[in-house]
């Protein structure tokens, strides 16, 4: 029997959206509604290999999850198959530790939850009522990207702050991106003939956010983002780790609040350093002689390799190491400078292997290499569908 699943992720302005068949895996239609709440939106749906776009105001989410709908009324798959609904979740507290059904509770604790995720979870709320007013007969799931880090050990989740103050407030470490991790975790597993129980791995995953992860046994046991996806590595536009005291510093040179948040969240990172926050700029830039260019990525890797040592140290020794998302999956320059820091912990890179492009997971270490050094496309949204066919009472799909 099929079952589509119709996964969102809604931003403040855009909402991303794929329909999965949890059956086959197969992806049956996926789409894009971007400047939700400006003077023209649009909308681009893809399914059967056709794409169709629309453009006209949609004011708010539930415009938007209008035009969605008849979007799909118009080129089909059909929305009256589709079984669940699953939302991409950015903060679920330590409420959430799993994907769940949404209910007034669930959405309750979301609304709870926004002053820690003031830029994600509100829009996330927005796109459920939207979709649960648009798809009122199917059952709705949030998945969360905090959950995969819900058990994190006690001495890496917890900050060194007064106590009281971190309780009363929920300050400590949650972790992001978790769906990416575990999907990419499992799949590496699985292609290396493995089991995740079996294996310490790090995952790298560099998009536009990036994150890692040390997995032990298959628990995640330290990643790098915290409250909030700002800590960590150094990002697109975002600062990773800074010393906290700089932003007291900030504030007390005349930089109100909400321009600290919008300094470190969006005109800090690579793009802060070099003006240019797509890898494909960068590497550009540095081979034309930029020398920010030249300095920001080498702050990028210094960053990277400075957290997958520490990583190794933590884990008692890698044994494999993945690289997804769109800078770990496509940027061979990264990869070869992260491994070439690293050689003498037994990452030893094949450099033609790290040079093809094959959109699977492959390795990219020479066969002796005492480090697995991996490629692995991650897939969110497939991750979403597993875990809402979980939810509903399939059986649990591992790779
Ligand atoms: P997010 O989901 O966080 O927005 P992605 O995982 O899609 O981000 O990654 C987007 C980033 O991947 C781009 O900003 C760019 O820096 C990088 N990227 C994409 N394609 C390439 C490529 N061919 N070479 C190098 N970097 C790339």
């Amino acid at each position: 029997m099929s079952m589509p699943i119709l996964l969102l992720n809604a931003g403040s302005s855009s909402i991303k959206y794929q329909v999965i068949d949890a059956e086959d895996e197969s992806v049956l239609a996926t789409g894009l509604i971007e400047r939700i709440g400006e003077p023209v939106s649009a909308i681009k749906h893809k399914t059967q290999g056709e794409t169709f776009t629309a453009d006209e105001p949609y004011p708010d989410h539930t415009a938007a999850l209008r035009a969605l709908v008849a979007m799909f009324d118009a080129h089909g798959p059909r929305l009256a198959n589709v079984k669940a609904v699953g939302h991409r979740t950015v903060h679920g507290g330590s409420r959430f530790d799993r994907t769940v059904r949404i209910d007034d509770d669930v959405i309750q604790a979301l609304v709870d939850l926004s002053p820690l995720a003031p830029l994600h979870n509100p829009p996330g709320i927005a796109g459920i009522r939207a979709a649960q007013e648009a798809l009122p007969n199917v059952p709705h799931f949030a998945i969360f990207d905090t959950a995969f880090f819900a058990h994190l050990p006690a001495e890496a989740y917890t900050y060194a702050i007064d106590k009281a103050t971190a309780e009363r407030l929920s300050i400590r470490r949650y972790g992001f991106h978790g769906t990416s991790h575990n999907f990419v975790s499992q799949r590496m597993a699985h292609f290396l003939g493995r089991h995740r129980t079996d294996l310490n791995m790090i995952v790298c995953h560099l998009g536009n956010g990036a994150s890692v992860s040390a997995i032990k046994n298959g628990i995640p046991i330290e990643t790098s983002m915290g409250l909030t996806p700002l800590q960590g590595l150094v990002m697109g536009t975002r600062s990773g780790d800074i010393d906290p005291g700089i932003v007291a510093y900030l504030h007390r040179s005349g930089m109100e609040v909400a321009e600290i948040d919008a300094l470190l969240n969006k005109k800090s990172g690579m793009l802060g350093l070099c003006g240019k926050n797509d890898f494909r700029d960068i590497a550009a830039a540095v081979e034309a002689g930029d020398a920010d260019a030249k300095l920001a990525f080498d702050v990028y890797i210094h960053r990277l390799v400075f957290y997958i040592g520490g990583y190794m140290a933590l884990l008692g020794g890698v044994d494999a190491i993945a690289f997804t998302a769109g800078v770990g999956e496509n940027d061979q320059g990264v990869r070869a400078a992260v491994c070439e820091r690293l050689a003498g912990l037994g990452f030893h890179l094949d450099p033609e292997r790290n040079a093809l492009r094959t959109g699977r997971a492959h390795i990219i270490s020479t066969d002796d290499s005492p480090v697995t050094i991996c490629v692995v496309p991650t897939n969110e949204e497939l991750q979403m569908a597993r875990e809402v066919n979980e939810a509903m009472g399939g059986q649990p799909i591992e790779d």
